[in-house]
């Protein structure tokens, strides 16, 4: 049964836009396996290879299902795997379609609506703040009567902190609100999203440091893979990710009770199989969900993860998906991290100085730029990217978080505001580096 599924080739869904194509691709190339790419445009090369592509519309999952079994009878597929949010409830309803082991469809549909998990995890009696939803179009000034405060307003189903926004009393609650509705309103978002979809979601402000565990489900089973400190304080009003350290400095008997607290949110949730990433806050209470979701760490940071003799997480998980046992691959021993590199100001970018000297720093691996000179940026909470990462490796964690800020004060970002003339670019450059980052952000 298993030598037959490894015969078999693995779908990956995954958008265009996808930052983790990559390393899948890549890790199906290095482990040898076929892959059938499910994304939704279609590719260029899908006429001269029809068993490597598959179009699919992810927002109408049931028809998508339905195109991937009929597939799957000229090309049997042995495993799914959805590389970002957008695929999994696909991956859930299709894998159930041909007998594949899978989350229930509607565990994976409350992953992806912090609403829903929200008043699953409230039903459960697992620890969890108190929340509101409202619709878009309520006056915030009657919502600012009913939440508590501090709050943060949230959507229902965006991603990278985008439209998180924290408030401390009403007057702020007012306009954290006005600028979500701003954001939900964005053609790009509204488009993409069903009219329930655009709710707002309040929760109180839970304090304390924050983590991400990464983890896999094997039949309701949570083994932790990885569980990531990240020391810079996230106390609002946006909530920038920016640095991810593994692994974590905090008390063994911690790491044991926020291991323990996950798995019960995963079995509250219904999720049982493959992996889940959770972000957490942790506090004198104990450790608090802020999220959960069936897949791995976004963006390029699962290139901190090494497991075994050098397997990524993404071969992991595909040799997983295909039934295969990777019980043997622990993470390796080396602490490493990395830092998502924060938009510091809108505008054009101009000009990235100072990379070479910021590779230099030892246990520096690598840094990736991912907004090309000349592209808009766009900070939080309306934006949704970084400028880059920065990827570190040392022997201590604490090792590789001063790697990371030294790397990162030696980069400098020149961001000139979008509608400037040609001529006035000079004098209205904004030269950002690390340092200037954060009295801009005012912390
Ligand atoms: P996203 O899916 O866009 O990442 P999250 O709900 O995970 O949205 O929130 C993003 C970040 O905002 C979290 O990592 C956290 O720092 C902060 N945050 C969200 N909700 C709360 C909350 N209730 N209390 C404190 N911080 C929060």
């Amino acid at each position: 049964m298993m030598e037959d599924a490894s015969r078999h080739r693995l779908l990956l869904l995954m958008t265009t836009t996808s930052y983790r194509a990559h390393a899948f691709l890549e890790a199906a190339a290095r482990l040898g396996i076929p892959v059938v790419v499910g994304s939704d445009r279609p590719q260029a090369l899908a006429a001269v290879n029809p068993a490597g592509h598959l179009t699919l519309d992810f927002a109408a999952p049931e028809a998508a299902s339905h195109a991937i079994v009929e597939f799957a009878k000229t090309y049997p597929i042995g495993g799914i795997v959805a590389a970002d949010d957008d695929g999994v409830i696909l991956a859930a309803m299709a894998a159930a379609a041909l007998g594949l082991p899978h989350n229930p469809v509607a565990a994976a549909a409350a992953a992806r609506n912090k609403y829903r998990m929200r008043q699953i995890l409230a039903e459960a009696g697992i620890r969890s703040p108190r929340f509101w939803r409202f619709p878009i179009d309520q006056n915030p000034a009657e919502m600012a009567r009913q939440v508590e405060y501090p709050c943060v307003v949230k959507p229902l189903a965006l991603s990278a902190s985008r439209g998180v926004i924290r408030a401390d009393e009403p007057t702020q609650f007012v306009a954290a609100c006005q600028r979500l509705v701003a954001i939900l309103h964005r053609p790009e978002v509204a488009d993409s999203s069903r009219r329930s979809a655009q709710d707002i979601l309040v929760e109180r402000f839970i304090p304390g440091a924050e983590v991400a565990l990464e983890g896999l489900l094997t039949d309701g089973t949570l083994r932790v893979l990885a569980l990531f400190d990240k020391p810079d304080p996230l106390d609002g009003p946006f909530f920038e990710e920016t640095i991810y350290v593994t692994p974590s400095r905090l008390p063994a008997t911690v790491q044991e009770e926020i291991a323990a607290y996950t798995a019960d949110v995963a079995a509250a949730l219904g999720l049982r199989h493959g992996p889940v990433h959770a972000e957490l806050r942790l506090n004198e209470q104990g450790p608090w969900l802020l999220e959960m979701a069936p897949r791995s760490i976004g963006g390029l940071c699962s290139r901190t993860l090494r497991f075994g003799a050098g397997l990524s997480l993404e071969e992991l998980l595909l040799r997983r998906a295909l039934g295969l046992s990777v019980d043997a691959y622990a993470r390796e021993r080396i602490a490493a991290g990395v830092m998502m590199i924060p938009i510091p100001q809108a505008g054009i970018l101009r000009e990235v100085n100072g990379l070479a000297e910021a590779r230099q720093v030892s246990a520096v691996d690598d840094i990736k730029l991912t907004i090309p000179i000349g592209q808009e940026v766009v900070p939080l909470p309306e934006g949704s990217r970084y400028l880059g990462f920065i990827f570190a490796r040392d022997q201590t964690a604490a090792g590789v978080e001063s790697a990371l800020r030294e790397a990162h004060r030696r980069l400098t970002f020149v961001i000139t505001p979008a509608a400037a003339p040609p001529g006035q670019v000079e004098s209205q450059a904004l030269v950002a580096s690390g340092t200037d980052r954060l009295s801009l952000l005012g912390h």
